[in-house]
């Protein structure tokens, strides 16, 4: 067996024949010419001729994965009318006497060092466009046909990087899995196996031997499995049968509403951690994020994430999730998710000790850049702010006076925000609990911890593994706990939701409903066994 360590970009189970695909080459030789003008006019030509196979390509995209992932055909389409781009083939054409195949391909490796070269991760991965666009206009001039998948049965595609439009090209029931040495997550190429529902892979280190063998692709653990042996194969094969299931459902089910027989709706968003979990938001059709546990950003760092990084950050996830709601939980830190650079003091018992929202309100310095990134981003989307482990209204009224020196000081700098973001507190300590009627008047909305609030109900450490078999967040006294929240949500017109793992819990949905719990917030592949339940649900 051997396993291939890379990097997914879109996770899956992918098990058959490896098909490394060997391109159509596209070097080209440098001949001297001495007619400029008539070369010139051949690049033209081409250019037509390309951005006539382009606008095909686009259309078959809008197809297969719609308008968004079909996009980049449009923009190489713009990118082959790109004055700076045709200026630079006819001057090479002019003053060197060569033929446009030649200055084709320089003019195209010199656009993609040039991108490879910037700093912004977005315009680098567009050095893989120029240069498919480049490819594209030589083949077109030397007459050489497309780059296709040649391969009877469905297959492993391996390949040194994929081109968008190759991607997009290749007849999609033939192709289980893409495999490249090269390429970034952020590529469009990425995007569209995301897209397309397939399990890719990045960063494998093949050769030319594996051609034709059996392998795994494990997307999950950016993995590629070479001659498996029987018991791997067999637990792949398990868990591949599971995803199927899984996304029969999903095609069952998406698009569809969160409502019972009745008409009655539910809210059902999911929870991230960071902004590589978008992906599965989408594809498992949460109708937005309930819970995005920001301080994996901190934990993913040796360093305090700047407001800049945390700003970039958010905005892309608003962005990404197009006017869906976004809510992201403020800083929690503490208990089991300690941090170096924070230097706290050792606790004798930290799930009750210096955490979340008490480490914010104590260091407002730290809390304040964390707002200040929240407010500038939520001009690109709809977020919402959520602060955690409140036990009281002191602690809600010292929150809204930071927020308001953060708003007073982006208008002093004439920087954007949005100035009704909705702001709402998590309910995961009894204390919470019992003054909700207190903090609803306080308050947007409120999101329930169960995870914490069975730990603090229970006087059950969350973290102790001896204490599994007692730690019940089916316990009445936080079902009834639920039932108050909400109770005391809806006399102050606001909404209550659950995004502890305990919302996900299928066998309680109903009950949930019942109670008048407005949403649900669970992990992305919860989402569609959720609905079905609610959907079945009189
Ligand atoms: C919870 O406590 O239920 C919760 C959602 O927060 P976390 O699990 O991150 O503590
Ligand atoms: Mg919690």
């Amino acid at each position: 067996m051997n396993v291939l360590e890379g990097k997914s970009v879109f996770s899956g189970i992918a098990i058959g024949k490896i098909s490394i695909l060997q391109k159509v080459d596209t070097s080209v030789k440098r001949v001297h010419i001495e007619d400029v003008e008539a070369e010139t006019a051949r690049v033209e030509q081409a250019k037509d001729t390309a951005v006539a196979q382009l606008q095909k390509l686009y259309e078959k995209a809008v197809q297969e994965v719609g308008e968004s992932g079909a996009a980049i055909f449009e923009v190489h389409q713009m990118m082959l009318d790109d004055e700076d781009y045709l200026d630079s083939i006819r001057n090479i054409i002019h003053t060197e006497s060569v033929n446009a195949e030649y200055a084709v391909a320089t003019t195209g490796d010199n656009f993609a060092t040039m991108f490879a070269e910037m700093d912004d991760d977005y315009m680098k991965a567009r050095a893989a466009d120029v240069k498919d666009i480049s490819d594209r206009l030589v083949r077109v001039l030397s007459g050489s046909g497309d780059g296709d998948l040649e391969a009877s049965e469905p297959v492993i595609v391996v390949a040194e990087d994929l081109a968008p439009s190759e991607t997009v090209q290749m007849d999609k029931s033939k192709v289980l899995a893409f495999v490249t040495r090269k390429g970034s997550s952020n590529s469009h190429t990425a995007i569209l196996a995301r897209t397309m529902n397939i399990p890719a892979l990045i960063n494998i280190e093949y050769d030319d031997s594996m051609n034709g063998k059996m392998a795994i692709v494990d997307g999950k653990g950016g993995r590629l499995i070479i001659d498996s042996d029987a018991e791997t194969l067999k637990k792949f094969e398990d868990m591949k049968e599971e995803e199927q299931r899984q996304r029969a459902m999903l095609k069952e089910l998406k698009g569809k509403a969160t409502e019972t027989k009745s008409g009655h709706k539910l809210h059902l968003y999911a929870n991230i951690g960071s902004l590589s979990d978008v992906a599965s938001v989408l594809t498992n059709d949460a109708e937005g994020i309930g819970l995005f546990r920001s301080e994996f950003i901190y934990l993913e760092k040796d360093n305090y994430p700047t407001e800049e990084e945390q700003f970039q950050i958010y905005k892309t996830v608003a962005q990404n999730m197009a006017g869906k709601k976004v809510i992201i939980r403020t800083l929690d830190i503490g208990a089991d998710k300690q941090i170096d650079y924070f230097q706290m003091a050792h606790e004798e018992n930290p799930a009750m000790g210096y955490r979340a929202i008490r480490i914010c309100l104590d260091r407002p310095e730290v809390f304040k850049t964390q707002l200040r990134a929240l407010f500038r981003a939520s001009v690109f989307g709809n977020i919402s702010i959520m602060y955690p482990m409140i036990i009281s209204v002191t602690e809600v009224k010292q929150i809204k006076a930071i927020v308001e020196e953060v708003k007073k000081e982006l208008t002093e700098q004439g920087i954007p925000f949005k100035e009704d973001v909705e702001q709402g507190v998590m309910i995961e300590t009894p204390a919470a609990v019992m003054i909700s009627d207190l903090l609803a008047k306080e308050v947007d909305f409120f999101s329930i911890g169960t995870n914490d609030l069975t730990q603090y109900t229970l006087a059950i450490d969350r973290q102790n593994a001896k204490l599994d078999n007692i730690y019940d967040s089916h316990h009445e006294a936080v079902l009834r706990m639920i039932q108050m929240v909400v109770e005391n949500a809806h006399k102050e017109g606001i909404w209550a939701g659950i995004c502890g793992e305990l919302g996900a819990d299928t066998t309680l949905t109903e009950r949930f409903v019942k109670m008048g719990v407005d949403e649900l917030s669970v992990s992305p592949t919860f989402v569609l066994p959720v609905r079905k339940i609610v959907r079945e649900m009189n």
